[in-house]
């Protein structure tokens, strides 16, 4: 079974981690486990955006991970960006080992001003098992039930369901 590691970066709130590992326990048979990495996140910085370059993290995280088993899971608080678009709420390698999430745009304060912690995980874990998803070879999913249905705004994030579909679930190595 293909373990899954979460690897805080520039992600401070241990509580909030330690959410996530038990929901994701709760989920799949497979270990989760936590990962310390020390990246050289200030490398990814761009100035002119006053955000960070989610492909080149991961690049960064590749050399320290070889010899880590299973899929690797990036955590950020920082905003990310991939050159063509405004921002992501993450990135996974196709099939492969490595993906990042950004909660930045997943606070509700970013939109209205009102936190809500609650809706903060729900937002979070969609985005953590969709760019594991992806890790395990998922293309995005026309149904709007599933947690793999594409999000390039915080509605749609909001509007898609948190699991799997059962065509996407086959896929998933090690999901209960
Ligand atoms: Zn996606
Ligand atoms: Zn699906």
């Amino acid at each position: 079974m293909t373990c899954i590691n979460i690897a805080p970066v520039k992600f401070s709130n241990n509580s909030f981690l330690k959410k996530i590992i038990k929901e994701l326990n709760s989920r799949f048979r497979s270990d989760i486990s936590l990962l310390a990495l020390d990246l050289e996140m200030e490398q990814t910085y761009s100035e002119d955006r006053g955000q960070f370059f989610s492909s080149q993290i991961i690049s960064l995280s590749t050399p320290l991970t070889q010899s880590v088993p299973g899929k690797i899971l990036l955590i950020t608080e920082v905003d990310l960006f991939v050159p063509v678009l405004t921002f992501v709420f993450g990135e996974a390698q196709l099939n492969g080992k490595h993906s990042i999430v950004s909660v930045c745009r997943l606070h509700e304060e970013f939109y209205s001003g009102i936190s809500d912690d609650d809706l903060l995980f729900q937002r979070t874990m969609k985005e953590v098992l969709h760019e594991l998803g992806h890790c395990f070879g998922l293309l995005h999913c026309i149904d709007w039930d599933c947690v793999m249905h594409s999000s390039q705004g915080i509605e749609e994030v909001d509007i898609k369901g948190n699991f799997y579909c059962k065509t996407c679930a086959r896929s998933v190595d090690g999901l209960k």
